[in-house]
């Protein structure tokens, strides 16, 4: 409950009765256009004039006290006011709505500047935030009021309004409506309280309040059939925290399905300057991921003040009106009023706006399209001072945006904020990258490549052999979790049984180790065969892959992409970066830790990971927090929710630590996910079944909490995990047919695997045919 009222930084809503799905329409989507298309040059334009969050104050009073210590002030005090604290006479940024005479003027400068005005959208919340005294009759005549005033100005042009959360009283309940603008345009007006989580009537039913999203279903699929536009307008954005998660979702999914006919969308509420892009959704394999960008929609800036920003109005121009006008959003001016120097100057100035900029100009679009605005937000990414800009535009040029807001900027520059972005930016692109990237050759060391470095680390790795190798199991076996690491082991038709899964992991074992012992930019080197023989296998399997996988029904991305280099990467160091000390590397100096994820920085190199999404390019702190973000966003949900996404893969762990004990005797479903339970914070129970399973656990535990604090202890543990592969290795025969005979009724044959393509696995053995790899 405390998370469907305050929003998600309180905490996420977990009820299912507030998860809903709303049907959408049985009519396919159309294709869309790669391209969008565009309006022929000196086409006429509209011009539509955006005015958002009034918030008159009939109360204000200059002079009042704009510190008062409630949640709205510059109203009449009874004391006297220090002359810092006495509120402006247009308005002030501490918390304070506006005279009415600011909007008075606000409108008389409109009317003046801008004789071109087509229509006007107006989005909602004409009282001030005295939400605790406010009456039916008093919401009334002051909307009254300010309806008058507005028209007074702007009395000849048609001016389309939405409900804002103040207006209703009580508040937050409330009408919308579709009206046909210009031919060929519609406007739809939402009513957001019915998403408003401060809306208590949505906790007795929040299922599609009022059912608006199947109205407007049905009005934009009525357009879709005659090829009409639609502007939605409407106040709280979706999305935003104040308005519920499910029905955001649910609007996403809608908006998304109507791509093509949405071409404008205007929100206020939130008093700054933002805009909010739509993802296409993935439907499949696992839902909540998004990756293309098929919409936008523009929040306009306030009039009112309050949340320290400068009064403002937007005028966007549209393509229309004429015979196949697309009415896209071709540009749009937001104006400001400079607050202190009006406020200076009130004597001898008449209320006087600026252009504060254009977007198109300011921000170096080629056009507003949905893919550019994406495009602008990876750019600000590494441009400070573009950001900056679009900061000083998010409070409307405000002298004042108070220090907790100065923090925000700070924090842009800060080590978490970097990481979120690279996680982003491997979310997004990463996942519509070939695994094997461009900018990556394999014979030649990158830049970064320090030789020293890289043998330090695999000196450390040959001692550390051990630890490392525990953590790396059990990232191997979490990866099968996710249906995307789980189908290309499936697609190589090699993992069907216990024995072929022996096998298979053996192999990896050994590359590792190669990979640990060889130098990996020497063509004649174990190291560099093995690694360009994995290659080959990727290769091989994204292609043959991706060439089927539109046979995936709602996938869109590839199969093996740059996201998925990650996924391996970190199922290899991972769970080492993020404990290293569950895995027996106590007191490791911070350099030693350097030097390991290092290695693996390496490695993903010589795999094919581009540096820019390479797990393991940062600094030690951003590695680590990268892994967390890996761990919490996308493998907790899928390893830990039940039933679980993918079942098969589950087996399929189970199966390879069957196959694996016949290398090391520790290797027991049971015993590793009893270990890893508490420390990855699963709560599914585990239980030890057996002596055997008691024993190990045991041995485990000891190990990684005590006896691996003795250097020494560390290293024997690495020379018999190496003895154990050799061994296996030697044995690998007999073992095999061994297990052959054992798990007969075994089998990991994914029957909804959607792909039929044959393909030809080759292990290690087979490939790097050299008699000492069975010598280790
Ligand atoms: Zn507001
Ligand atoms: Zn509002």
């Amino acid at each position: 409950m405390c998370g469907s009222l305050l929003g998600e930084s309180c905490s996420r809503v977990y009820n299912p009765l507030y998860n809903w799905t709303i049907p959408l329409t049985p009519i396919p989507k159309p294709p869309v256009k790669p391209t969008r298309p565009q309006p022929k040059s000196g086409s006429p334009k509209l011009k539509v004039l955006h005015l958002s969050d009034t918030h008159i104050d009939p109360m204000y009073a200059e002079g009042g006290d704009a510190v008062c210590g409630e949640p709205l002030c510059c109203r009449n005090a009874s004391s006297e006011i220090s002359v810092q604290n006495r509120a402006g006479f247009w308005g002030d940024y501490r918390d304070c709505d506006i005279p009415l005479r600011t909007l008075e003027q606000t409108l008389k400068f409109i009317e003046n500047t801008h004789q071109d005005i087509d229509y006007v959208i107006w989005t909602g919340d004409i009282p001030p935030h005295d939400v605790w005294n406010q009456s039916r009759d008093g919401q009334i005549s002051l909307i009254r009021l300010v309806a008058k005033t507005i028209h007074k100005y702007l009395g000849n042009i048609p001016i389309y309004p939405v409900l804002g959360n103040h207006e209703s009283a009580p508040i937050n309940r409330g009408a919308y409506y579709a009206v046909v603008v210009k031919p060929g345009l519609k406007l739809i007006s939402l009513n957001m309280n019915y998403c408003n989580n401060q809306n208590w009537w949505l906790l007795l039913n929040a299922t599609d309040p009022a059912g608006q999203l199947q109205w407007l279903i049905r009005e934009l699929q009525a357009s879709e059939l005659t090829g009409e536009k639609v502007h939605i307008i409407g106040h709280i954005p979706p999305g935003s925290n104040d308005c519920l998660q499910i029905w955001s979702k649910n609007y996403n999914r809608v908006v998304n399905r109507f791509e093509t006919t949405i071409t404008g969308q205007f929100f206020g509420h939130t008093h700054q300057d933002e805009f909010e892009l739509f993802y296409e959704t993935i439907a499949a394999p696992r839902a909540g991921v998004y990756i293309r960008p098929t919409n936008v929609a523009y929040i306009g800036p306030s009039m009112s003040t309050f949340g320290n920003v400068n009064p403002g109005y937007r005028i966007y121009t549209i393509d229309g009106d004429y015979e196949n006008s697309t009415f896209q959003v071709m540009d749009f001016e937001t104006y400001y009023l400079n607050l202190t120097e009006a406020n200076t100057n009130r004597d001898s100035k008449p209320l006087e706006y600026q252009l504060s900029y254009t977007a198109r100009e300011a921000y170096g679009l080629q056009d507003l399209s949905p893919d550019n605005w994406h495009k602008f937000v990876l750019r600000m990414k590494n441009d400070n001072q573009l950001f900056q800009k679009f900061y000083k535009y998010f409070f409307n040029r405000s002298d004042n945006i108070g220090a907790d807001n100065v923090c925000t900027v700070m924090d842009n520059t800060g080590i978490n904020e970097k990481v979120e972005q690279k996680w982003r930016d491997i979310l997004v692109n990463g996942k519509m990258d070939r695994g094997i990237s461009p900018n990556v050759d394999p014979d030649t060391p990158p830049v970064w490549f320090d030789r020293n470095k890289f043998i330090k680390s695999q000196k450390l790795a040959h001692y550390n052999y051990g630890s490392l190798l525990f953590g790396q199991f059990m990232g191997l076996l979490l990866v099968l979790y996710h249906s995307d690491g789980l189908a290309p082991l499936i697609v190589t038709g090699n993992s069907s049984n216990v024995q072929k899964l022996f096998r298979r992991y053996l192999s990896t074992m050994i590359h590792v180790k190669y990979w640990y012992q060889f130098d990996p930019f020497d063509k004649h080197s174990k190291a560099y065969k093995s690694l360009k023989h994995v290659r080959g296998l990727h290769r091989q399997v994204s292609t043959s892959m991706n060439e089927k996988g539109d046979r995936v029904e709602g996938r869109d991305q590839l199969w093996i992409p740059q996201y998925g280099m990650v996924h391996a990467q970190f199922s290899f160091i991972g769970l080492v970066a993020m404990y290293p000390e569950k895995c027996g590397l106590h007191s490791l100096p911070a350099e030693d830790f350097d030097s390991l994820l290092y290695f693996w920085r390496v490695i993903g190199y010589c795999l094919g990971t581009d540096d820019r999404y390479n797990l393991c390019s940062g600094s030690s702190e951003e590695v680590v927090k990268l892994c967390h973000l890996i761990w919490t966003r996308d493998w907790y949900p899928v390893v830990n929710t039940v039933p679980l996404d993918c079942p098969g893969g589950e087996e399929m762990a189970k199966g390879i630590c069957l196959a694996m004990n016949r290398v090391s005797k520790f290797i027991r479903w049971n015993v590793l996910m009893t270990y890893w339970t508490p420390i990855l914070k699963l709560t599914r129970p585990m239980r030890l079944q057996s002596f055997g399973d008691y024993f190990w656990y045991y041995v485990i535990k000891c190990s990684m909490s005590f006896a691996t604090k003795i250097p020494f202890f560390r290293y024997l543990m690495s020379t018999s995990a190496r003895l154990n592969l050799s061994i296996a290795i030697r044995f690998k025969n007999y073992k095999y047919n061994n297990l052959k005979e054992e798990y007969t009724d075994l089998s990991y044959d994914n029957k909804s695997c959607p792909f039929d393509v044959k393909f030809n696995y080759t292990d290690v053995f087979e490939t790097i045919n050299d008699k000492e790899s069975t010598k280790l």
